[in-house]
């Protein structure tokens, strides 16, 4: 019988970001899609600046970077009542050419598709001798023994089956999520929000072509509230996507009237090249549990988000991240009996907040709705109504394209293996980031020499950062962790920008970048600290 330490089921972002992030750090896994991987009409689009830092410790940051979508191409979020109407409003988003990194981070979130994005992971994830790809490939079935899962995966193209043995199953399976369904995992939440109609098209030269200045994402307004948006998916190719942001859900791709669609959105009867249309549901859920035993689950399989924020996959990819170290822990022996349990109690949260984050963007989208009557008229009243909402809409519809502090500020407190200290929390805000070192957080970037950021020192092991020369040198912490066999290395930084961020001399920093433990003086107990991190 095939054996492998983690059986990932689902070849998504999420699943292929997982078996990356094992292979990365030395675990074997197997991973079964059951399509060919091939992606015709792509959902994510906006690779958020938390998941480019992971693709940057991943040495994978360039090619997300020169991914297809030209750096030259302005990013704005533009109101329009259509593309030969009015403009309403104008969110600049510059293209990525010329964009200096914020001060938060050394990574700018990078509009890269789904179609370029998923083989950008299968490549990275191939370049590990102990990950092995199957595509066509599906679970069928699986029994958690205790000691290990068995699954039974069939080949779709043979219809061979087989039985593989895995220390661990990770379902990244998608919102349908079997794996979740069989093990009785319940979801919370707000539940459907709407079914939106997506058309893919091509239109070469369309803002050209009606007249509109350079731009990513168009959002249409007319005197039936906001109902669309559009937005350019491959700008060399003219690849376009139109979502009807609801329908009644009962509506069938053939019976939808594309023309009369686009003609809406144009302002004037308007010749495309349809490529594609599918109806899909907007949820806002999130699961109770995130594993059961030896079964693991991460991604749209856990929480299912509006994507009015871009924050699906993004979200799932932390998942992974946080998974990912805690599995190659306990693989190579120094991870305590409780890490794997901490996944859930650090994840499920998050979850929460970007699903409450995200129905909250969606929601916006709604309030104007009883305003809008005149909104085309080329009349004082029309004009008025234009000056006031344009202005309106940019602030509360716009919040989801200002997002900085959903992305980076989520926070592990409260989490089992984290030392908490008795300092307060910066605010949690979705729109404004306030770096933090308190444990739990993500540990702060500061700008070091050569390009070089304090992010860069994370990611194999633990980190013990001590701040400045006088910071204590009898590391008996380091001596602990030793002894625990937890991979550990100590660096100095004379800066005192991140000394003033991260506040106290010495920082302890987990593989996936948050913070563990701090202090100004070593730990009483050093021993009593490694083993809480390490979950025993
Ligand atoms: C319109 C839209 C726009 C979006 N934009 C963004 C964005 O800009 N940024 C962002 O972060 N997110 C965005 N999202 C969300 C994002 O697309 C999803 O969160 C993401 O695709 C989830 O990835 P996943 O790997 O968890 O699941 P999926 O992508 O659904 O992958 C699950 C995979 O599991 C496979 N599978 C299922 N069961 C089995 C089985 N039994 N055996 C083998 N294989 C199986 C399926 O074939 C599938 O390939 C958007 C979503 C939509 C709808």
């Amino acid at each position: 019988m095939r054996k492998t330490t983690v059986l990932i089921v689902g070849g998504g972002p999420v699943g292929l970001a997982l078996a990356g992030e094992l292979g990365w750090r030395g675990v074997d896994c197997l991973l079964v899609e059951q399509t060919d991987g091939n992606i015709v009409t792509p959902k994510m689009n906006e690779v958020n600046v938390r998941t480019m830092e992971f693709c940057r410790r991943w040495g994978i940051a360039d090619k997300v970077h020169n991914c297809p979508f030209p750096q030259d191409h302005a990013r704005d979020a533009v109101f329009i009542t259509s593309f030969t109407g009015y403009e309403l409003g104008r969110i600049p988003r510059p293209a990525v050419a010329g964009t200096k990194p914020e001060p938060w981070s050394p990574m700018r979130l990078q509009t890269c598709s789904q179609m370029w994005f998923d083989p950008i992971l299968r490549d990275f994830a191939l370049t590990w001798p102990g990950v092995e790809l199957r595509y066509r490939t599906r679970l069928e079935k699986f029994q958690d023994m205790g000691s290990a899962v068995k699954c039974g995966i069939v080949d779709l193209q043979t219809g061979g089956h087989e039985t593989i043995e895995a220390d661990y199953l990770v379902a990244c399976d998608g919102a349908t999520s079997a794996i979740r369904n069989e093990l009785g995992i319940g979801l919370t939440g707000q539940g459907i929000l709407g079914y939106p109609v997506h058309l893919f098209f091509r239109a070469p030269d369309f803002l050209k072509r009606v007249g509109k200045p350079e731009g990513t994402f168009f959002l249409a307004i007319d005197r039936d509230g906001l109902w669309a948006n559009i937005r350019v998916v491959d700008p060399l190719n003219a690849m376009w996507r139109l979502m009807v942001i609801d329908s009644d859900g009962k509506q069938t791709p053939e019976s939808i009237d594309r023309d009369a669609l686009i003609r809406r959105a144009v302002g004037r009867p308007f010749e495309v090249d349809w490529v594609g249309c599918s109806i899909w549901t907007r949820r806002s859920l999130v699961a109770e549990h995130y594993s059961k035993g030896r079964v693991f689950l991460a991604g749209d399989a856990v929480h299912q988000l509006s994507p009015t924020g871009a924050m699906g996959m993004n979200t799932g990819i932390g998942d992974v991240v946080d998974l990912g170290w805690k599995l190659a822990a306990i693989a190579q022996g120094w991870g305590g009996a409780k890490l794997l349990e901490s996944y859930s109690a650090e994840r499920q949260p998050t979850g929460v907040r970007a699903i409450n984050h995200t129905s909250d963007f969606h929601i916006s989208h709604g309030k104007f709705h009883d305003r809008f009557a005149a909104i085309e008229d080329d009349t004082p009243e029309g004009r008025a109504l234009r000056a006031e909402v344009g202005p309106e809409l940019v602030r509360e519809v716009g919040r989801m394209f200002r997002t900085i502090g959903l992305q980076l500020g989520y926070r592990y407190e409260g989490s089992p293996i984290i030392v908490p200290d008795d300092t307060k929390p910066v605010p949690d805000d979705p729109e404004n980031f306030v770096a933090s070192a308190r444990p739990g957080s993500r540990a702060p970037h500061v700008a070091l020499t050569n390009g070089s950021s304090t992010l860069d020192l994370y990611g194999r092991g633990f980190v013990l950062v001590r701040f400045g020369q006088e910071a204590p040198e009898d590391l008996e912490i380091v001596e602990a962790a030793k002894a625990r066999g937890v991979p550990i290395k100590v660096e100095t930084i004379d800066n005192r920008e991140a000394a003033a961020i991260y506040e106290t001399r010495l920082v302890l920093v987990r593989p996936d970048g948050h913070v563990a433990w701090r202090g100004n003086d070593a730990p009483d107990d050093p021993l009593a600290v490694i083993d809480r991190i390490r979950g025993c």
